[in-house]
């Protein structure tokens, strides 16, 4: 199969479509990461994703809408802090996930009684869903367990070969995948962290709490026990509080002959040599946009990466951890 990269227009959101409607799968631009979309009403089109990504037939699918969907089409909406966070966050990358009317395939939320709706703000996203006129079934467009894409020539160095067309938007802003929200129960519950903090989600509905699964207990998201985001390039995690150990361990690498580059916060890259730092940059929010793309070029560049953790670890920072460490993890 051959793959297309092409801009968002009539002629590419028409293929699009087609592809879809016929059961296929198509990468799309969001403001978080790119995304692969399937018609969430088919079956056969869903099992497809994960076929496609090799992603554990455990780990459920978030459905994407357009901005004007009416979401009672799929799921029960009783929950009156929920239309608060509608209304503060939405469009953008908080995903909410609602007790399931039932109204797409069972496969999408792995026989779940729950759904995850998002209404992504990436206005070719929005383009997308409202021209393809479905709910779209989307994880992220990357082999299960590698790097996510933040750009449309990430997704084809995954894909390349698997899917037909690759709509490309640009490199997305946000920079990691939604946060995941639970409004089923008395308060939200973050189930995983991203651009939009627990401290945002309570300050607006009063209360918030960030799941922490209790030992011996099956995961409300079943994503979260995965390896993920990880470079092809081995990796070594430091804690802020440790620069000297990763500056002694980069040295004793580099006088073995290996090729060593260092992913570090803005205040710690004077510690080591600039040509080999990745620097993830000062704010939350530049840290979590460049994550994914650094995480990128140090697979293309090292034999080993050194990370540095940064310093800061509450609100967005809550979510680049979370993904350093995953993508830093032993299995
Ligand atoms: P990805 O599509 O790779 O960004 O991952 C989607 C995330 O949303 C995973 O961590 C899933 O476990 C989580 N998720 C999707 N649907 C549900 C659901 N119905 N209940 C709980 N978590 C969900
Ligand atoms: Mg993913």
């Amino acid at each position: 199969m051959v793959t297309h990269i092409e801009q968002i227009g009539e002629a590419s959101l028409s293929r699009a479509k087609a592809i879809l409607e016929e059961g296929g799968a198509v990468a799309f631009p969001t403001e978080t990461v790119y995304g692969l979309g399937a018609d969430a009403r088919n079956d056969a089109a869903v099992a497809g994703i994960y076929r496609i990504k090799g992603r554990p037939s455990d780990n459920p699918l978030i459905v994407h809408v357009h901005k004007d969907y009416d979401i009672e089409k799929l799921v029960y909406d009783d929950r009156p802090y929920a239309k608060k966070l509608r209304e503060a966050f939405l469009p953008g990358p908080l995903t909410l996930v609602y007790r399931s009317c039932g109204a797409v395939c069972g496969r999408v939320s792995c026989g779940l009684d729950t759904l995850a709706v998002r209404v992504p703000s990436h206005e070719g996203a929005q383009r997308f869903l409202r021209y393809v006129d479905m709910p779209v079934a989307a994880p992220s467009a990357n082999i299960s367990k590698h790097i996510s894409p933040v750009s449309a020539e990430h997704v084809y160095e995954d894909l390349n070969g698997r899917i037909e067309l690759i709509l490309d938007g640009g490199r997305c802003s946000g920079g990691i995948e939604s946060t995941v929200c639970d409004v089923t129960g008395e308060y939200p519950v973050v189930l995983r962290s991203g651009l939009v903090s627990a401290e945002m989600i309570a300050e607006v509905a009063g209360r918030c709490e960030i799941y922490v699964p209790k030992s011996g207990e099956q995961v409300r998201s079943p994503g979260m026990k995965y390896k993920h985001y990880a470079p092809k390039c081995s990796t070594k995690l430091f804690d802020a509080s440790k620069v000297q150990l990763a500056v002694d361990e980069f040295k004793k690498l580099t006088a073995k002959g290996m090729n060593v580059y260092v992913l570090c916060e803005e205040d710690v890259k004077a510690f080591f040599p600039k040509e080999k730092v990745l620097d993830l940059g000062e704010s939350e929010r530049e840290m979590a946009a460049n994550l994914y793309e650094l995480l990128h070029e140090g697979e293309r560049l090292a034999d080993i990466l050194i990370a540095v953790e940064p310093k800061k670890k509450d609100g967005i920072m809550a979510g680049v951890i979370n993904r350093l460490t995953k993508a830093c993890a032993e299995e």
